[in-house]
């Protein structure tokens, strides 16, 4: 999708920073990280949400997010860690290409939830 600001991030059009890709998937920090360490984790076909997703690219998705979370709590040493995904502008969706985040937890008063 040529106005998708991810598809731009995919096709490297802008810029971002990267902490994982494969052939499938990519995982770059969040441009406004609620915690240190907020990353997000996107498929690089254009599905919008969660109900265009085939299992084939869930997949890809998921299989990655415990070696990127592994990761982060190697590099942050968080307390916790919360995956989330919003799916329609009345939950929370403000891009609508596919995203999971994952937001480390640093505990009380750590600026999410
Ligand atoms: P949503 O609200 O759709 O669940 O999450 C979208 C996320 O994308 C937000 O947390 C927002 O900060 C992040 N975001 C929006 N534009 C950009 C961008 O250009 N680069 C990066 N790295 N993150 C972005
Ligand atoms: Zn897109």
């Amino acid at each position: 999708m040529s106005d998708c600001i991810f598809c731009k991030i995919v096709n490297e059009e802008i810029p971002c920073a990267k902490v994982f890709e494969n052939d499938h998937v990519v995982a770059f920090l969040d441009i406004s990280q609620v915690t240190k360490g907020h990353t997000l984790v996107i498929p690089k076909v254009h599905k919008e949400n969660i109900y265009e997703l085939t299992p084939e690219i869930a997949s890809k998705v998921f299989e990655v997010i415990p070696q990127i979370s592994n990761a982060i709590k190697k590099q942050f040493n968080p307390v916790g860690l919360n995956l989330l995904n919003n799916n329609g502008e009345q939950a929370g969706q403000s891009v609508f290409h596919y995203h999971m985040h994952i937001v480390p937890r640093y505990g009380k008063g750590d600026g999410f939830g």
